[in-house]
């Protein structure tokens, strides 16, 4: 079982819950999953700079395949509030266990990589702290102001956990104005109780619509991770129930598999499927869709925001026409 140093530098198994279960073979990816190895300088000089910092990000704790093409043009998500989650998702690479107590210093050295890798556009996401009073809500909200203060011009974009329904933290976070709230469903509501077992459907849709009530100029974002099982009417009705709460911009990749540990790939999406998915979402009104094998969340997420925002123009323009 995979281990690594936790943040006091002892050797911890990564999931412990998941230590017990039976091993799922990881299947052979097909051709249009083909990923560089990263090794560009600067790849190790993100590396460095979040090590020197203390900060942690979401490409190297989940593992994700497109670390050496983001890293290669300075494109890092930073995971704030530590390294350890305290879910144990089927599907995510993130650590589980006890978590440390929140790093004080954390919003300004967020800030200070923000300023340092001259970023236009930032994902700021975080493992998720039910152990938390607020979830972990008023350290975003910091975070958020650091980086206001630091680098006013740097659009933000936050991919949130649920904050476990805990009393106004959606509403907190939302009142410091982030430029993206994303918030992912992951996968169709039939899947959660193997998939998400922590978490629930309808507390995730109703999150992102509270989001818009409480400020309808924040763009909401969302992603599903296919290829766990799901039929193609569930991921149309997901899409659907994304809309009823007014979401901006879908995103839609292939689950790969992290260990042996984790749920298996029920099947490889064709690109083909995923540029299906596309059209069918644009259909329903979405201002965006991003759909790929290898689309994330954070993925483009700078270029993406710009042509959010074009495509909220265009949308009000030809409204008032
Ligand atoms: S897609 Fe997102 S999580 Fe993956 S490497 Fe790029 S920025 Fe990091």
């Amino acid at each position: 079982m995979e281990k690594n140093s936790n943040e006091e530098g002892e050797l911890k198994v990564r999931h412990p819950e998941k230590i017990n279960r039976p091993d799922n073979p990881i299947q052979r990816k097909p051709d249009w999953i083909r990923v560089k190895a990263p090794n560009s300088p600067e790849y190790l000089e993100t590396k460095e700079l979040m090590r020197g910092l203390k900060l942690h990000t979401v490409c190297e704790e989940a593992a994700c395949p497109n670390i050496g093409e983001c890293w290669k043009q300075k494109h890092a998500t930073f995971m704030i509030m530590g390294a350890t989650c305290t879910r144990a998702c089927a599907f995510c690479n993130v650590a589980t266990g006890k978590p440390n107590a929140l790093d004080p210093h954390e919003p300004d050295n967020v800030a200070t990589a923000v300023k340092t890798m001259k970023l236009h556009h930032v994902v700021i996401t975080s493992v998720d702290r039910d152990d938390l009073a607020d979830g972990g809500a008023d350290h975003f909200v910091k975070v958020i102001s650091a980086i206001r203060s630091s680098t006013p011009s740097t659009t933000i974009e936050i991919l949130t956990p649920d904050f476990m329904k805990k009393d106004g933290a959606v509403d907190h976070v939302a009142h410091a104005k982030p430029d993206v709230f994303n918030h992912n469903l992951e996968t169709v509501p039939r899947l959660y109780p193997t998939i998400r077992p922590g978490a629930r459907y309808f507390t995730s849709l109703s999150l992102l619509k509270r989001v818009k009530e409480v400020d309808p100029s924040i763009f909401t974002k969302s992603g599903l991770m296919v290829g766990l099982g799901e039929t193609r009417e569930e991921v149309g009705q997901v899409m659907d129930d994304l809309r009823a709460a007014d979401v901006d911009f879908l995103t839609i990749g292939q689950y790969l598999q992290p260990t042996p540990k984790h749920a298996a790939v029920d099947r490889f999406v064709t690109p083909e499927e995923f540029e299906s998915y596309a059209t069918l979402a644009r259909g329903k009104g979405f201002l965006l869709v991003s759909s790929s094998p290898l689309t994330r969340s954070s993925h483009h997420a700078g270029d993406d925001f710009r042509k959010l925002r074009l495509a909220r123009q265009a949308s009000l323009k030809h409204a008032a026409e």
